[in-house]
C-alpha cells in the first residue's frame, strides 16, 4: 500500500494493482438515467452503466413473463452468418510533390512525397453459394475512384439478384426427412428451448436457398430470424492507413457516411 492514501482515488487503482499483482474493475451505479445522457454514451465502451437488479416482471421476446434480474440471450438472429463478406486491400506508390521554397525564418513542414493508390484487390466470399464468390484485382490510375465504383456495382448486382427478396420455402412432401424431423421435434431449432404446450411451432426455412431447416421452431423465433442487412467490408489496416486513400470517394451527395466509435481494440 506504499504511496497510496485512503480513501483510494481512482487514479491510484493502477498503482494498487501493480503493488499487489491483482486486477481490479470499478463499476459506477446510477439509479436515474437521463435520456440524452444514454443517447450520447450508449456507443462508448468506456462508459458502462447498470441498474439495480429487481425481481419485477418483464415480458420476454416469446411473450412470457420473466423477472428483470434474469438476463438471457434473446437476439438469436445475430448469430446468423452474413450472406456476403468482402476482404479488401490497397497498395500505393510514393509520388514526389513539387513545392516552392518555404520561409527559412519560420517553422515549417516540408512535404516531399504523397501516397497515391495504384492498386486494389478484394475478395467477395459468399456463405451460401461459393459460385457467387468473386475476386477482383485492379492496377492503374484512379484506383480509389475505380475501387468505389467497382465494389458498388458488384454489391448491387449480388444484392438485387440474391438478397433483395426472400426465396420462398421449397414445398415438402409427407415423406421428406425434414417433415419427419418437424413432427418429432421437441425443442426449437433456433433458441434451443423446449416447446411448451401452447407454443406455436412452425417450419423454418433459409431465405437464401428456400431449403427447410431440420426440426421445428417457435413462430416468434422464426419471424425474428432475419438475414443480417449488412455486408461487412474488412480492410487490412483501414483505421491506420488505407481509409485515407478512398474515404473522399465515398463522400458523394446523397450518401451518408457513419463512423463507428473507436474502442480500445485495435
Ligand atoms: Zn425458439
Amino acid at each position: 500500500m506504499k504511496g497510496i492514501n485512503f480513501p483510494v482515488k481512482l487514479r491510484d487503482i493502477s498503482k494498487f494493482e501493480e503493488l499487489n499483482n491483482i486486477s481490479i474493475n470499478v463499476y459506477g451505479l446510477e439509479s436515474i438515467f437521463e435520456d440524452n445522457k444514454m443517447n450520447i454514451r450508449k456507443n462508448d465502451c468506456n462508459h458502462i452503466y447498470t441498474t439495480t437488479p429487481t425481481t419485477q416482471l418483464r415480458i420476454d421476446k416469446y411473450g412470457r413473463e420473466i423477472p428483470k434480474n434474469i438476463l438471457q440471450f434473446e437476439n438469436f438472429e445475430r448469430q446468423m452468418m452474413v450472406p456476403l463478406v468482402v476482404y479488401a486491400d490497397f497498395e500505393s506508390v510514393l509520388k514526389p510533390i513539387q513545392t516552392c521554397e518555404e520561409n527559412p525564418g519560420s517553422s515549417y513542414t516540408n512535404k516531399t512525397f504523397m501516397h497515391e493508390p495504384y492498386s486494389f484487390s478484394y475478395f467477395m466470399k459468399c456463405s451460401f453459394d461459393n459460385s457467387i464468390s468473386k475476386f477482383q484485382l485492379y492496377r492503374g490510375p484512379d484506383a480509389a475512384k475505380i475501387f468505389v465504383s467497382t465494389i458498388e456495382s458488384d454489391l448491387k448486382e449480388i444484392y438485387n439478384k440474391y438478397l433483395k427478396h426472400a426465396v420462398p420455402m421449397i414445398p415438402l412432401t409427407a415423406a421428406a426427412a425434414e417433415e419427419q424431423s418437424f413432427q418429432d421435434a421437441n425443442f426449437c431449432g433456433i433458441c434451443g428451448k423446449t416447446f411448451e404446450e401452447d407454443d406455436a411451432r412452425v417450419r423454418d426455412h433459409c431465405h437464401l436457398t428456400g431449403r427447410v431447416r431440420p426440426g421445428a421452431a417457435h413462430s416468434v423465433c422464426s419471424l425474428n430470424y432475419k438475414l443480417p442487412n449488412i455486408i461487412p467490408i474488412i480492410f487490412h489496416n483501414i483505421g491506420g492507413y488505407d481509409c485515407h486513400l478512398f474515404i473522399k470517394e465515398l463522400c458523394v451527395p446523397g450518401v451518408k457516411v457513419y463512423v463507428l466509435a473507436q474502442n480500445k481494440e485495435k
